[in-house]
């Protein structure tokens, strides 16, 4: 076969596999071209969970007539001309692909009228490659019109699920723009009934609108840093909290972005305060210099690249930790509930019931042991075979394995161990941690991860997304060594799990699995997501701190770290273990000098 250059149709189309997966996708697409254009009203009208129709009209700046054209093809966008832009860019869109890649795949109409028009533009995509535009009634603004997306795509089409499906993922889209601009009005119509309807309001109406009142009346307001580097928003005190990790939105320049840093660092801010079967809440938005975030990581701009990301990290986590430790300290907590909100939040009981130190408001309580509630030893399921042949350290150190040998643990975080060099301080839940994640990856590189069918099968109330995903997923969640059903419209069993992970809670694991097929879908988790999707599961068998090991466990893990490829980093970059040589030792106390 001879080398031929694509057509555009053919590249479009190509493009759009990448930027319009699902309808959601070409949802976000309208709704941020739509703010792009500074408009102060938007309605979302859909048909069948927007396969047969998606329509967005605004009332923004318009498109002048001569642009029509310009605005559907490839690689044509008013956002930015050079590549200081690029690096500084403000808007939501800049690639110019999104309009020319949906109109590839759909029956696409575009009706625009600027301030200066005496009347509305329309054109039709796929009738008008070359026609010129017709006169049509309407309002200033653009309304944008996909008709039967992917209906010459049936590769793709066949990827679509049930209309619920995809109306559930329209909303969450929907919801993650309209939260993060409450000075935009927003409609929602699904098959001609109204599913939201919000005016221009104030943040926390907005978020009240959304997110409901109980998370409203929990809410405590943050706002951190300055305008250059700055995190504001809401967060739930501990006492709301939930059993998915729905409520969890974070925008970083006004963009909703899933980011596995933030993550760790709003888990970690909130790790002594909830129980790690719950999550927190929370809508944030990050606000930092253009320049110090790359925004163009992925086509569809859900991920970001800080360049900074260890100050990034240290910064949220700070800044969370703060609003968290005042709110306990009952001074400058502000709850911002709206009205008349009476009924206090709805978890905050159970909540009491489960862990006492929340009960009340009494200042400066104690982080709780959260590792209690396994009071069966990881480490004796996972060391059983090891700890039986440790050896005991010779009086030289000379047959002294690289990581020694335990000596003590130190405040419940730390193991203390001597080897030939010194002393060796190893971080012993970041090291347990690498240990699991590297497990995880040679199992799953051999085939798939090997399951332990679980004694008591595991049941929990489930979002309507985490249904959609165990129906749909069945074969991905086996290769990650899960097994599970749906139960009822609202509930999922885990029947098995990943037999490396058969001591973690198999529920709060389950749905962090959920989330992230939810979120990426199940090929990406399982190759681009995969390091990150097992980092996730390898979290959760990680042993907390502050539980004590005995001295024979620790040398089991020091072992196990000697074993393990690349143990000498936790999945987060920072080392898990550290050397102090005797020499620096007697350095600090001047012997010998
Ligand atoms: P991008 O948003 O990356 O620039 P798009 O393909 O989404 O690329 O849109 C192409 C161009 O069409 C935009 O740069 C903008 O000039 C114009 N456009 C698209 N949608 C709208 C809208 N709702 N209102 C005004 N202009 C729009
Ligand atoms: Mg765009």
């Amino acid at each position: 076969m001879s080398i031929q250059l694509l057509s555009d149709l053919l590249i479009d189309q190509i493009a759009a596999g990448e930027v319009v997966d699902r309808p959601a996708a070409a949802l976000k697409e309208l709704l941020e071209n739509s703010l792009d254009a500074g408009a102060r009203s938007v309605q979302v009208d859909l048909q069948s969970g927007g396969v047969k129709r998606i329509k967005v009209t605004d009332d923004g700046e318009g498109i002048a007539r001569d642009d029509l054209g310009l605005a559907l093809s490839r690689h044509a966008t008013s956002k930015i001309a050079s590549l200081e832009d690029l690096e500084r860019v403000a808007s939501l869109g800049f690639r110019g692909e999104a309009l020319a890649s949906i109109a590839a795949i759909s029956q696409l109409t575009l009706t625009s009228r600027t301030a200066d028009d005496q009347h509305a533009w329309r054109v039709d995509a796929e009738a008008g490659r070359g026609l010129p535009p017709e006169p049509a009634a309407a309002a200033q603004g653009t309304a944008v019109e996909v008709r039967e997306l992917y209906y010459n795509t049936p590769a793709r089409r066949k990827f679509l699920r049930t209309e619920n499906t995809e109306l559930a993922h329209c909303v969450e889209t929907f919801t993650r723009i309209a939260l993060s601009r409450p000075d935009v009005a927003f409609t929602l119509q699904h098959n001609g009934r109204t599913l939201q309807r919000l005016p221009v309001q104030s943040f926390t109406q907005r978020a009240t609108a959304l997110l409901g009142e109980e998370f409203a009346a929990a809410a405590l307001a943050l706002d951190h840093g300055t305008p250059g580097l700055r995190l504001h928003g809401l967060i739930a005190s501990p006492s709301f909290n939930r059993s998915a990790r729905d409520y969890q939105y974070f925008f970083v320049n006004g963009r909703c972005v899933r980011d596995r840093l933030i993550a760790h660092a709003v888990r970690e801010a909130f790790h002594d305060v909830l129980h790690h079967e719950r999550h927190p809440a929370f809508v944030l938005f990050f606000q930092i210099d253009p320049a110090r975030v790359d925004v163009n990581v992925h086509p569809t701009k859900s991920e970001v690249r800080f360049r900074e990301s260890q100050a990034v990290h240290q910064f949220v986590f700070h800044a969370l930790q703060n609003a968290l430790a005042q709110a306990r300290a009952g001074t400058s907590a502000m709850s911002l509930a709206t009205g008349p909100v009476a009924a206090p939040p709805l978890a905050a009981t159970d909540t009491a019931a489960h862990y006492p130190a929340y009960a009340g408001a009494g200042p400066r309580q104690q982080p709780m042991p959260l590792s209690a509630r396994h009071p069966t030893s990881l480490y004796d399921a996972m060391f059983a075979g090891i700890t039986a042949h440790t050896l005991t350290p010779t009086e030289d150190g000379s047959a002294s394995p690289p990581l020694g040998f335990a000596l003590a643990q130190l405040s419940g975080i730390y193991i203390l161990a001597q080897n030939q060099a010194g002393l060796v301080v190893v971080d012993m839940h970041a090291a347990h941690e690498r240990i699991m994640y590297e497990k995880l990856k040679s199992a799953l590189d051999r085939a798939e991860i090997p399951t332990q069918v679980l004694l008591i099968p595991a049941t929990l109330r489930a979002s309507r997304l985490e249904i959609v995903v165990v129906e749909e997923n069945a074969q991905a969640l086996r290769r990650l060594g899960f097994e599970m059903a749906v139960l009822g419209p609202e509930a999922l069993v885990v029947r098995s799990v990943p037999a490396p992970l058969q001591d973690a809670d198999p529920i709060d694991l389950a749905r962090d699995v959920l989330r992230e097929i939810g979120e990426f879908g199940a090929s990406r988790v399982l190759q681009e997501h995969r390091d990150e999707m097992l980092a996730t599961m390898a979290c959760h068998a990680a042993v907390r701190a502050n539980r004590m090991l005995s001295v024979p466990e620790m040398n089991a893990l020091l072992r196990e770290m000697e074993a393990t490829d690349r143990s000498g980093q936790c999945n987060h970059g920072r080392p898990t273990w550290t050397q102090v040589s005797l020499a620096e030792l007697d350095r600090m106390f001047q012997r010998g000098q």
